[in-house]
């Protein structure tokens, strides 16, 4: 007989983390502080499918850009239809947006948060899974919109202490037509000089050329020093609300810089650009970045609607807050009374006992010993849970209606309380 081989481990998908309950008080606390933002502006959660059609981001996004022709988990269904994992969350709240009539004659101020996913080479910072919060608006063209996006960002900030730590960089793309012009001139140039462009920057240079601009590669920066400027070749529209968008952050105290190399990755913007950037996280940087896209409702069908919105990747704010933030929120999260139980009796009575403090307090987090154990294992288990007091329960005191409170981070005596007076008095020492 042969002796069964033992099953191999399973392992996640490259670049799809787990968080793990030491992680999860950091998320639950940041998701709760984003949802108290939002709320605190007025702004309505959407929940979109995470699966949509294939043909909403090619459309949205565009062809020739990293996430459609690189980055996106594309596979058919068991009928044949083309699907995709999202990559982000903007095609589909405008689809959703469009599906129920939420855009017609009306203004619309929304969030969502949850898991986006791209084909992209994991690295710190960047994953295959990764969350994001995405706020969008609609219904209003004024650069006054841009604005309050991005004081709500500087609140988010500021609220979670990083107001010091990250940078605010803004341009504008100008609309379309005026970018059709540039683009042209740009080309020309870029045509001049290809001979010193990378093979990215080449293929960029014919399917989308604005992008040659994004391109790290310090020779490529070097030919783009004398080449033709966005701003140069603005609208007029394009151009005043651009100032208005930067009179109301200064008005607002918004420290920004004008980036005029700030493109964005995606074919739907137009106008106002911005990215929230740290250097805490090496080539990661960009931590929040969003915009205009006033295109983008009609190119997906609707009507011409004014939109704009941005994005955060919730995992870089994250590890922009640091390990300390995550431990903070993980000792917030742990016990604050573990109870001890000896005895088949009294640890009956602790599930009952339990219970009761439940009723009565239900914002206190009570954890039970479970499975049983000598004194001292229990008590072990007591200090490691973070508990801050041990509640005992033994033949004796189930018999007199009691439990022993010990206080397990600092010197105070045991003492003996009633079951009916247990409520009152951890009440007054939590
Ligand atoms: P990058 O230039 O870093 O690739 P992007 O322009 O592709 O970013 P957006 O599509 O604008 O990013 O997404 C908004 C935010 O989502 C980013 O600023 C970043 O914080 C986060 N993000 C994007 N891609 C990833 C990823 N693969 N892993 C983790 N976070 C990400
Ligand atoms: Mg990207």
């Amino acid at each position: 007989m042969t002796k069964p081989t033992k099953p191999s481990l399973i392992q996640s998908i490259r670049g799809m983390h787990d968080a793990l309950p030491s992680d999860t008080p950091a998320w639950q606390r940041l998701e709760a502080v984003l949802r108290e933002l939002m709320a605190s502006y007025a702004y309505r959660e959407i929940r979109m499918p995470s699966v949509e059609s294939t043909a909403l981001f090619k459309r949205s996004i565009g062809e020739v850009t990293d996430i459609v022709e690189k980055e996106m988990y594309t596979f058919e269904d068991r009928n044949g239809e083309s699907l995709t994992l999202r990559p982000e969350g903007t095609a589909s709240c405008v689809r959703a947006c469009l599906e129920h009539g939420l855009l017609y004659n009306q203004q619309q101020r929304l969030w969502y948060m949850g898991p986006m996913f791209r084909h992209e080479r994991p690295q710190k910072g960047r994953y295959r899974q990764f969350y994001q919060l995405g706020v969008e608006t609609f219904g209003v063209s004024t650069p006054e919109m841009d604005a309050e996006l991005i004081l709500m960002a500087a609140r988010l900030w500021k609220q979670l202490g990083l107001a010091d730590e990250v940078v605010l960089q803004i341009n504008t793309l100008g609309s379309n037509a005026a970018r059709a012009v540039y683009r042209e001139h740009l080309v020309n140039y870029l045509r001049q000089h290809a001979a010193h462009l990378d093979e990215d920057s080449l293929r960029r240079l014919e399917t989308n050329p604005l992008r040659v601009l994004d391109s790290k590669n310090p020779d490529v920066q070097a030919i783009l020093h004398n080449a033709p400027r966005l701003n140069e070749h603005l609208d007029d529209e394009s151009r005043a609300d651009f100032q208005r968008l930067c009179d109301v952050l200064r008005a607002a105290g918004i420290r920004y810089e004008v980036n005029p190399k700030l493109v964005r990755g995606l074919d739907y913007y137009n106008k106002t650009v911005f990215e929230w950037v740290t250097t805490r996280l090496g080539a990661q940087g960009t931590i929040c970045a969003g915009g205009r896209f006033d295109g983008l409702v009609e190119q997906l069908g609707g009507s011409p609607t004014p939109a704009a919105g941005f994005a955060i990747g919730l995992e870089r704010l994250l590890a922009l807050l640091g390990e300390a933030y995550g431990e903070a929120q993980a000792s917030a999260a742990s016990p604050q009374v573990y109870i001890v139980a000896l005895g088949s009796e009294a640890e009956r009575e602790a599930l009952v006992l339990a219970e009761r403090l439940r009723d009565t307090l239900p914002a206190v987090r009570i954890q039970t010993n479970a499975g049983g154990g000598s004194f001292k294992a229990q008590f072990k288990r007591a200090d490691k849970s973070g508990a801050a007091y041990a509640l005992i329960l033994g033949e004796d005191e189930v018999k007199q209606g009691q439990a022993q409170i010990k206080p397990l981070r600092h010197e105070d005596e045991q003492i003996a309380v009633a079951f009916d007076a247990l409520a009152d008095y951890l009440t007054g020492c939590l």
